[in-house]
């Protein structure tokens, strides 16, 4: 069963829309699971405070890490294989291969922001994925959740029929879907195409690619220039058992959580990252009980051109993880 765990202040939120319709039927069948927590049973005091001023100055208020780390470590075990995401306006913007990813895997755990958002920190000590819905800012992370899962829990096993997962759809190609048409034959004098009533196959599958590829050039010109036929890869961001480092390409999530394991010689830990299609390397270590990047190289061992930053702190977050569930620093 693909399961979902919610963390969030609103959980009457969920499952909400998706309690309907296909996503619905699906729970009812136990094919996916959805179990909300709720942040503000770990909150502190009388009123079981979640959130304070953001330190520095400025309005609004900003969810506590200690809270947060501590509804987040009350539910999840660390041997938990599934991505932990945290929904934010500045994370890895959510697209068709990384639903397919996810959907691919054991289920995700999800946090929701509220207010300003959350304390940077505990972002980084629970390894969480930033994931964006798109350029716009919500008020809180749940309806962001809500389109993830949607997006996941349709291309779970068995919930859409046979036809409609066979089915090219919009992105799975890298590319804008084809228009569709049904009856009538003739609305408000609108003809369906002649070619789609042929009944010559070929002839109308050559249509479809073709309206299909001047619809993504017109409409998106962005998406060809990355257009690749999806490839779906195992999503665990963790550690294999052992420790070693995975050699196949394909062992390794695609979409930006990095890949930790530890090196047995010398105590470092090493972390892979996949970005724009080059491979980043990350070499950790554990100095004076804090981490620190000591090294990175680029590729197959050359050491290339610095990395963003972001993807440098991704990374060293990810390590910082590794090294808590080694025991190394508590
Ligand atoms: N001050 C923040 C926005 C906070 S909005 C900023 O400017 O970046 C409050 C919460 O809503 C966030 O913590 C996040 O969980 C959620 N949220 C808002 N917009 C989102 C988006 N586009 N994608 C995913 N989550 C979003």
């Amino acid at each position: 069963m693909w399961r979902a765990s919610i963390f969030t202040l609103f959980p009457a939120m969920f499952p909400g829309p998706l309690g309907l319709s296909l996503a619905g039927e699906a729970l009812a069948r136990g094919v996916w699971a959805c179990e909300t927590f709720d942040i503000r049973d770990h909150g502190l005091g009388r009123h079981r405070a979640v959130d304070d001023r953001t330190a520095g100055g400025g309005p609004g208020m900003v969810m506590r890490a200690d809270v947060v780390a501590a509804s987040l470590d009350a539910h999840l075990t660390l041997d938990d294989p599934r991505p932990r995401l945290v929904m934010s306006p500045r994370g890895v913007p959510l697209n068709q291969s990384f639903v397919r990813q996810l959907a691919d895997g054991p289920g995700v755990a999800v946090l929701c922001g509220r207010f300003e958002g959350i304390d940077e920190r505990v972002i980084g000590a629970r390894n969480l994925i930033e994931v964006s819905v798109g350029d716009y800012v919500l008020s809180g992370g749940e309806l962001g959740a809500l389109v993830l899962l949607d997006a996941c829990v349709r291309l779970l096993p068995g919930v859409m029929g046979a036809a409609d997962s066979e089915r090219e759809e919009s992105f799975e190609n890298g590319l804008l879907e084809y228009p569709h048409y049904t009856r009538p034959r003739d609305f408000e004098g609108v003809p369906i195409p002649e070619i789609l009533l042929s009944g010559d196959h070929a002839r109308i599958a050559a249509w479809r690619k073709a309206q299909s590829e001047a619809l993504t050039r017109r409409r998106r010109p962005d998406l060809l220039a990355t257009a690749k036929p999806t490839k779906t890869v195992p999503v665990p961001p963790r550690a294999p058992k052992g420790g070693l480092m995975p050699q196949e390409d394909n062992d390794i999530p695609a979409f930006g959580a990095p890949f930790a394991c530890v090196d047995a010689q010398d105590g470092t830990l090493t972390v892979r990252h996949k970005h724009e299609g080059h491979w980043w390397r990350f070499e950790v270590a554990d100095k004076n009980g804090r981490l620190q990047l000591v090294h990175q190289a680029h590729g197959a061992g050359e050491s290339g051109h610095a990395p963003s930053e972001s993807l440098a702190l991704d990374a060293y977050d990810f390590a910082t993880l590794e090294a808590r569930r080694k025991g190394w620093v508590d």
